[in-house]
């Protein structure tokens, strides 16, 4: 089955992206006996800005911005943070932009591809177990072991195909 978030590439509420984000984080950490923390659960919401992945600097600022305790984050706690919510898979890392991107199916194991706008970096997250089977079969073909398997596919958005065009 494939599942994909068309949202990114789309006009849409994103203030439900962010709540229905935050309220799968919340059940994933209680489901797993762990906390999700005010500073956590900040960094995921920073994170979920948008649907551009924002890089670990752009994290600790805009933080500072939305967190209104007047003292600024230290970065050491941000980026313990981030590792926490990649480890959960609440984020997925994207390589080629070294930024984090929220994940829409954290509930889904990893066999992700994410689909990125090369112009507004706007990332679209799919999902399906057939690109996990390939990888894995291929892996063992050559007798090796897979650790992490995210695909990065790079390309335009349909908005920026458009303005390519005008
Ligand atoms: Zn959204
Ligand atoms: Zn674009």
């Amino acid at each position: 089955m494939l599942t994909y978030s068309r949202l990114a590439y789309q006009h849409h509420d994103h203030q439900r992206c962010v709540e229905t984000a935050l309220e799968k984080a919340r059940v994933l950490c209680e489901e797993s006996h762990i906390k999700l923390t005010p500073i956590r659960e900040a960094v995921l919401k920073t994170i979920w800005t948008s649907h551009q992945p924002l890089g670990a600097y752009d994290v600790v600022d805009n933080l500072a911005l939305s967190v209104h305790t007047g003292k600024r984050i230290k970065a050491p706690t941000v980026y313990r943070a981030i590792e926490f919510l990649l480890n959960l898979g609440l984020i997925h890392r994207i390589a080629s932009l070294n930024a984090y991107i929220g994940r829409s199916f954290p509930e889904k194991d990893h066999n992700d591809f994410f689909l990125i706008c090369r112009i507004c970096r706007a990332t679209a997250e799919c999902s399906t177990e057939q690109i996990g089977d390939i990888v894995l079969h291929a892996a063992e073909r050559v007798g090796f072991q897979v650790e992490l398997s995210i695909i990065e596919v790079t390309g335009l958005c349909p908005r920026c195909q458009q303005e390519k065009k005008s």
